[in-house]
């Protein structure tokens, strides 16, 4: 079936980011500077937890950036947990905490979340951060939205004055996205839909998009017929369809029906290999962020 769109790559993006932080990570050092320092806290052993947990420990590795993963038992208190990411805000020698999400049921993540020092929220999660956000001052951008602007930049694709969709308004992912798209700034400029689960007529807000971005969680939920000719498509989703004929028993699939929409987008994201290695890359860039006090001067 023909196909038009251009893919974009996530994975070549990833690895020029990567660059980057790694070439300023080495002149941190050589200038007699401590290493940039990122804590991961596990609790419990979600897998694919541990999966994304391995992919960021090797991107620490890949670009200099020290790291340690914390794990805690799946029953541990809020109390013990909060505790512990105290006595990482009181480290000086850690930059970055990172809790990887979720939590146990008995866990509340924003609680949790707004225990870590601000100051050293690499994921752009706290309400400070998602709030400075809000308001177009210098922050920790969330990763996956700040990943997409990424490559938005890197393959020039206009945003200005165009209408981005985005559909799921999840706090890390939809919302921060919508935020960066609706903002009068660098970035943004955009005239901004945000779509969820409670939407009518999903196709009456994608039809119309010049940029969709698709982070629901719902394979295929985008198809060929709710999208316009020379639609910009990034999609976010990465959901786990079990998969007999894989070795590790499953695949990953997105949000959108690649090749439906492939046919008029001008630009597609391909899963895997499009958003989520940027994602990864923009941990590290948050981390060296922290690690230089870019975004809070001391
Ligand atoms: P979430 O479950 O927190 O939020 C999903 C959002 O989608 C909600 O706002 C919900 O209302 C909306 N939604 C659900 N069904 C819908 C439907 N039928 N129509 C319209 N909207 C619908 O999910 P999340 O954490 O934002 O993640 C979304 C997807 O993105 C997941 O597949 C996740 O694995 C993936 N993800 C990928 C990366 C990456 O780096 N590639 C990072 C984060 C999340």
């Amino acid at each position: 079936m023909a196909s038009q769109a251009k893919l974009i790559d996530g994975r070549k993006v990833s690895e020029i980011i990567r660059a980057e932080v790694r070439e300023d990570v080495q002149a941190m050092v050589e200038a007699g500077q401590r290493r940039p320092f990122l804590e991961v806290v596990q609790v419990g052993s979600d897998p694919a937890s541990t999966v994304y947990i391995g992919a960021k420990t090797r991107a620490c590795e890949d670009v200099g950036i020290g790291t340690h993963t914390t794990r805690l038992q799946d029953t541990v208190s809020a109390q013990e947990l909060k505790d512990e990411i105290r006595r990482l805000n009181e480290d000086d020698d850690v930059d970055g905490i990172l809790v990887q999400l979720p939590l146990p049921s008995h866990l509340s993540a924003l609680d949790v979340i707004e225990t870590i020092d601000h100051r050293k929220d690499v994921d752009g999660f706290h309400p400070m951060n998602v709030g400075r956000l809000a308001i177009g001052q210098p922050t920790f951008r969330s990763c996956t939205p700040a990943g997409i602007f990424e490559l938005l930049r890197h393959y020039s694709i206009p945003v200005k004055g165009k209408h981005a969709v985005v559909v799921g308004a999840s706090n890390i992912v939809g919302s921060p996205a919508a935020i960066m798209f609706s903002r009068e700034n660098d970035s943004g400029k955009a005239t901004t839909t945000i779509c969820h689960k409670y939407t009518q007529d999903l196709t009456k807000y994608t039809i119309s998009a010049d940029i969709l971005v698709v982070a629901a969680g719902v394979p295929g939920l985008i198809r060929g017929e709710m999208v316009k000719e020379g639609v910009v498509v990034i999609d976010v989703g990465m959901t786990r369809v079990a998969d007999e004929s894989t070795e590790k028993g499953y695949h990953l699939a997105g949000d959108v029906d690649q090749e439906s929409v492939a046919e008029k987008a001008s630009w597609i994201t391909p899963v895997p290999g499009g958003v989520g290695p940027m994602t990864v890359a923009m941990l590290m860039k948050n981390t060296l962020l922290a690690a230089k006090k870019s975004v809070y001067p001391a």
